[in-house]
């Protein structure tokens, strides 16, 4: 950047669209630069991948810059004073129990996480974190629950969890008070481009925006609005929630949280007497019809999301619930058969590697993306906006330069394929939907509790 710009503007007000916004604020080279976040919803965005009851925070990684990067934001997650990002309930360092099934995928994701974790527990001098699991009954020891999963793992005793929606809203807040980023709940229908500059944003009601900078950190709908195909898409995820009793959510309150890197289901210690399991997998496309974003003219595919907000009613196909029925028994028996009372498919922004995509486009001046979460972003909350506004001042990280950047090809399919997905590639959430429909669907549900 040459020289300051005089405005920007974020959409999306999600983790990376309002971290940037806190990071652009306190940044004294965008001192005199106007910020202003749009965003479709309303805040918290009730389907915004970044609201929800719980998310992970571990710095268990397979790769050592996601690994250095989230013990980074664990040490504020770790704050826990009334003002600070960890405190009021906002972060709890329950551990985390890392499993996988000996010889499946997700083992060997598993062993490097440790190798990991291990190295940076050692620089931090609590060597004794980690402590590995080696068999199914150590597993099911540390989880305490009478259950377990896989068959081989770890426990990382200092991950944890945090209340996703508690996270968001402290940061929001911070970021009002900080009076220098104005927001706006309107939708963004399209960029407005001068040759190959994007100047602004077209509203839905028709309003044009301009401004010298605009940042897409519009999660799962990015595709919308930019072509992505080949380089990220929205995949949906199922989550099913099971309320509990006031001795359950007691007895259940210290257990770790429980993540099976060979199938991806995973449980989270239970927050106001729900429990959510869910299932981080290569998860369900939604491919709809759009005109090309970039030109304007041809009709493409695109995998975009199809949230409960917008259909009301939507429950997650059954094949997802069949999941995480199976995870619920294995790990937590007691509440084998206790009904799902809410259930979600919940967006998450996939890349072929699981990396972030936190680049200049390539080929429209003017536009800057945010986005690439791949289901693991949440925990970054704290740090993550620093590192954007550096890669918008021309400094991306190092180890992040070749990851972060725009992938010069595009695969056929994008497929995340990190070691951590569960379940089967290349499932779409209409056909899974269909198969079972209307009375058939009733009689399976009922049979099945
Ligand atoms: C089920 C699930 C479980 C996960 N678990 C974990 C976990 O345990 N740990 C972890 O670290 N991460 C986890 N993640 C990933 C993490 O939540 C995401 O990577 C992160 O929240 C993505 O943030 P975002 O800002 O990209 O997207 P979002 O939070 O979705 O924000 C995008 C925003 O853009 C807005 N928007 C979209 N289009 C427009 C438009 N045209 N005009 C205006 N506004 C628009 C939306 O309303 C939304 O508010 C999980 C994700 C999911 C879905």
């Amino acid at each position: 950047m040459d020289s300051p710009l005089s405005s920007i503007l974020i959409i999306g007000s999600g983790v990376f669209g309002l971290s940037t916004a806190h990071a652009l604020s306190q940044r004294p080279s965008f001192s005199s630069t106007t910020i202003t976040v749009l965003d479709r919803s309303p805040f918290p965005s009730p389907d915004g991948s970044s609201i929800d009851t719980s998310r992970i925070i571990r710095a268990d990684y397979s790769d050592p810059a996601y690994a250095s990067l989230a013990a980074a934001a664990q040490e504020e997650w770790r704050k826990q004073g009334p003002n600070d990002l960890g405190g009021e309930g906002r972060y709890t360092e329950s551990g985390l129990v890392l499993v996988a099934d000996r010889g499946a995928p997700g083992e060997h994701y598993v062993r490097e996480s440790q190798a990991n974790v291990c190295s940076l527990m050692a620089t931090a001098g609590d060597r004794d974190a980690v402590c590995e699991l080696p068999t199914r009954a150590s597993i099911e020891e540390a989880l305490g629950t009478g259950g377990g999963s896989g068959d081989w793992g770890y426990i990382n005793r200092r991950s944890g969890w945090a209340d996703a929606e508690g996270g968001m809203v402290w940061l929001r807040r911070k970021v009002e008070l900080s009076g220098r980023v104005g927001f706006r709940h309107v939708e963004v229908e399209t960029l407005i481009k001068e040759g190959k500059k994007v100047v602004g944003v077209k509203l839905a009601d028709g309003e044009k925006v301009r401004a010298d900078l605009v940042i897409l950190a519009t999660g799962a709908w990015t595709g919308k609005l930019v072509d992505l195909r080949g380089r990220a898409q929205a995949t949906g995820q199922v989550l099913a929630y099971l309320p509990i009793t006031e001795e359950e959510q007691e007895r259940f309150r210290d257990m770790p949280v429980l993540l099976n890197m060979s199938t991806g289901l995973f449980i989270i210690p239970p927050r106001n007497r729900i429990l959510k399991v869910a299932r981080h997998a290569y998860g369900y496309a939604n491919p709809v019809s759009i005109q090309n974003p970039d030109d304007g003219e041809e009709m493409v595919e695109v995998s975009l999301p199809r949230t409960s907000w917008e259909v009301k009613d939507q429950w997650i196909p059954r094949e997802g619930e069949e999941a995480c029925r199976q995870a619920l028994r294995e790990m937590i028996p007691s509440l084998a058969d206790r009904k799902f009372t809410q259930a979600r498919i919940c967006w998450y922004t996939d890349t072929p590697h699981g990396d972030f995509l936190i680049t200049y486009h390539p080929a429209l001046e003017g536009l800057f993306v945010a986005t690439g979460g791949s289901g693991h972003g949440y925990k970054f909350l704290p740090v993550i906006g620093e590192r954007i506004v550096d890669a918008v001042e021309g400094r991306c990280p190092v180890e992040f330069e070749g990851k972060w950047a725009w992938p010069r090809e595009r695969v056929e399919s994008v497929v995340t394929e990190d070691g951590s997905r569960g379940g089967v590639p290349g499932m779409e959430l209409m056909d899974e939907f269909g198969r079972l429909r209307g009375d058939e669907c009733v009689v399976q549900i009922e049979r099945y509790y």
